[in-house]
Order: structure tokens, then sequence, then C-alpha cells
């Protein structure tokens, strides 16, 4: 080797040594200022989904600060009685979050847990005070409404720079933001009609729930031709004759729901049952359903206690309302806001599970959390925006597709 060949050479591995100090001394930075970096993240509404949520940020390690903003005071918000059915993907995905079913009052049945959600908010506040003492800063502010005074008090330093927005089907926080209560509301390409009968001197206790399918209902009384039965009818008694009608029976015994579903079919009792003006027919059918498919230890409703149910008066077409904004960037304040659970999406049906619907939206906050606490510039940041609304976009769609086979027609 040469001299001229020896400084070549000398140069080129100094300037390799060089790259490769910078690669090393960036990577460590950058992994550095990554699992250093940390957002405050404000939830407002602590009902299923909004505690959900704060149990994921809290759990995220990426969250300087939690507050959690809840109207009701804890009493109200622990005494919500409706029951709730966690099916089997929310049960796998709150034990993801160190739910134990074990110590949570409720009951199973094929893999789904039933509970009430004052019970279930009850756990999982518990969850976070727990956190909290493990030197995590959470704020919980009960009895707290989010209303424009509350944003305008928070010192600008101290700005969140994600605000979860969990305020129910009737919250107004999102426009409080600024952002537009614009909703796309499309056809499950299915009928329904629900029904609710509360009896005081029934027991309060989570129930499994009951589902009977292919249903037909006899409404010759009504002057509806009767289609030729297979099998003897009583007059209004649904019976497995072809496939049509799903009912779900679900809730406490004190507070029993019927939800009754069909495919969107233009069959003559499907036609009838959505335009007839006599709401005595769907109040015969859900009662006489009632009494073929309830337990054998919970009693029959009959003419005393007919009037404590009250039903839809015809079949209506079942649709999916979802906000056209799921998520958004304010960019004065540099914060972003993601909307969950009911306040984002909602049916004019109830099935008796609405809750995993909330909770499947969450399956992409604990990444969206970290996106946005490891955010360097706004291209992250609209990064990160664009995956969750492609999440919201992706889930409504799948419930349009197949969410009432899940929860009614199987
Ligand atoms: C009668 C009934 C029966 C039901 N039965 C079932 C069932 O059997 N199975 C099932 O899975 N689901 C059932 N559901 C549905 C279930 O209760 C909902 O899907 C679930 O509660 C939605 O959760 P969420 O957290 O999105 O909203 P919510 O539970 O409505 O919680 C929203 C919270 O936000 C708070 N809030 C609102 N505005 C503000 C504000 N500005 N500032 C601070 N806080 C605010 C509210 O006080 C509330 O606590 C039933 C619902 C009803 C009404």
């Amino acid at each position: 080797m040469d001299k001229y060949e020896s400084l070549a050479f000398d140069t080129a591995l100094s300037t390799l040594v060089a790259v490769l100090v910078y690669v090393l001394l960036k990577v460590s930075v950058d992994g550095y200022r990554q699992w250093r970096a940390r957002a405050k993240v404000l939830i407002v509404g602590s009902g299923p989904v909004g505690l959900t949520a704060a149990l994921i940020a809290a759990r995220s390690r990426k969250v300087q600060r939690l507050v959690l903003v809840e109207e009701r005071s804890r009493t109200a918000l622990l005494a919500r009685p409706q029951q709730i059915a966690l099916d089997p993907s929310s049960v796998r995905f709150l034990l993801q979050l160190g739910v134990d079913f074990d110590n949570m009052e409720g009951c199973w049945q094929n893999e789904h847990f039933f509970t009430k959600v004052g019970v279930f908010q009850e756990y999982l506040l518990s969850m976070l005070e727990q956190k909290r003492q493990q030197q995590v800063d959470i704020r919980i502010q009960l009895g707290t409404k989010f209303t424009e005074e509350y944003l305008k008090k928070i010192p600008t330093s101290d700005l969140p720079r994600v605000i979860v927005v969990c305020d129910g089907s009737c919250g107004g926080s999102s426009s409080v933001l600024g952002i537009t209560s614009d909703y796309i509301v499309e056809s499950c390409n299915a009928y329904g009609a629900n029904a609710a009968i509360e009896r005081a001197d029934q027991r309060q206790v989570p129930t499994p729930e009951i589902r009977a399918h292919s249903l037909y209902f006899d409404l010759s009384a009504y002057g509806m031709e009767f289609a030729s039965a297979t099998k003897e009818v009583h007059s209004l008694q649904p019976s497995a004759l072809k496939p049509g009608s799903h009912l779900k029976i679900y809730g406490t015994f004190r507070n029993r729901y019927m939800a009754l579903a069909c495919p969107v079919s233009d069959s003559k009792v499907v036609k009838f049952l959505r335009h007839t003006p006599n709401s005595s027919i769907m109040k015969n059918i859900f009662h006489q359903s009632f009494n073929a498919y309830k337990t054998d230890i919970e009693p029959r409703v009959n003419d005393l206690t007919i009037h404590l149910l009250q039903c839809s008066r015809r079949l209506f077409e079942i649709m999916l309302s979802h906000r056209r904004v799921t998520a958004a960037y304010i960019e004065g304040d540099n914060v972003v806001v993601t909307i969950e659970g009911e306040a984002a999406r909602v049916l004019n049906f109830d099935t008796g599970c609405g809750v995993n619907f909330g909770l499947k939206g969450l399956e992409s906050l604990e990444e969206f959390i970290y996106k946005m606490a490891t955010a360097v510039d706004q291209n992250d940041v609209f990064e990160a925006l664009s995956q969750k609304i492609r999440h919201a976009k992706q889930l409504a769609e799948d419930f349009r597709l197949n969410g009432l086979t899940v929860t009614m027609f199987q």
C-alpha cells in the first residue's frame, strides 16, 4: 500500500466511524426522547367507555397527567342499574388491561360476562385509584361538567395534548371543542323493535340473556293472512316456523328488555308490522314472546302486569348514526381530540350489547396516545389522526355489515 492509498483508507475509515457514531447517537437520543415522552390527557365522561379509556391511558406509560371529568357524582355513577353484556372480544380486551372478572359481581354465559354498569364503573374507578397510588398522576373530577368555562380555566401551559370525549349519546362536549355534531346515518338493513318491563318486586342481579331465532307471528286475529304452518301456533305465539324474526331477552329480572329484529324484507307480515297504526299488536307480540321464552323462575306477564310493558309501536328500520368527525386537531392549542363510545356512534335500536361497540373503538387508543406523546412534528400528528379516523370508519362499516348478525341473528 503506497502513501496515497493509506491516506485514502484512513479517511474512509474515519468517515465511517463518524457516521456510525452519529447514527448510534441519533438512535439513542431518539430512543431516549421517545422513552421519556409523555402527554397530558383529558377524558370527558366516566361511563364504561370513558373509564376504560382512562385505564388504557393510565397503563400506557405515556401519560404525564391524566384528568377524568365526569358531571355525575360518584353515588349517581355507581347506582346505574342497567345491565351490560361484555362479549368475548371485550372480555379479552379487558383482561389484557388487568380487569379481574373473578372480583366483579356478575355472571358468565357462553363466554359473555353480564354485570351492571354501576358495578363495572365502580371496579374501573377503583383500579384507577390504585394506579394513582403507583405514582401515575391521575386526577378524577367527579361532579364536574366539561364546559367552555371549564376549558377556559385551564392555563395554556396545562392544556392537555389529547382529549378523549366519551360523554355518551347526549353529551355536548365535542361542540364545546368546536367539533361539528354532524352524523352520518346509515341503514343496517334490518328492522327492529324494543320493549322494556320494569317490575319493582323482582331481583336486580346480573342475569344471562336469552336468544330465540326464526320466530313466526300469527297475526290472523288482526286480519293478516296466516301462512301455512308446519306445527301448531297459538295466537301471536312465536314458533320455529321459518327464518325471520330474532328475539333477545336481556337485563335483570327487575328491568327486563327485549329486542326483536329481522333482516329487511317486504313480506306481508313485515310490511304490516312496519305500518300498522295499532300499537297493541307489537305489545301483544312482546307479551306473548316474553311468556314463551322467559326463564322458568321469573313470573309471566299477565293482565295485572301488562301495563308495566312498554314497547315500540311498530317495527322501525335499524339505523346506525356515526359522527362525520371522530378525531380532530385544534391547531391554535396543539390539542388532538378523539370521540369514543356512544358519543361517536349509536344505534336507534338497543341490542343489549351496546357497550362492546364502544370498547371496540378503544382498541386503537393506546397507540394513538403513544403516537401523540412521541410526535415530533405535525406530520406525525396527522398520521396518528388519520389512523384513528380510519379505525372509526372501519368500525362503523363492520357494524353495519355484521354487527346485528353477531348481536341478534345468531
Ligand atoms: C336502559 C338501558 C339499557 C341498556 N342495556 C344494555 C345492555 O343490556 N347491554 C349493554 O351492553 N348495553 C346496554 N345499554 C347501553 C350501555 O349502557 C351503553 O352502551 C353504555 O353506557 C355507553 O357507554 P359510554 O361510556 O359511551 O356512555 P355513557 O354510559 O352514557 O357515559 C357518558 C358519561 O359522560 C358523562 N357526561 C356527559 N356529558 C358530560 C360533560 N359535559 N362533562 C362531564 N361528563 C359528562 C355522563 O354523565 C356519563 O356518565 C343500555 C342502555 C340503557 C339506557
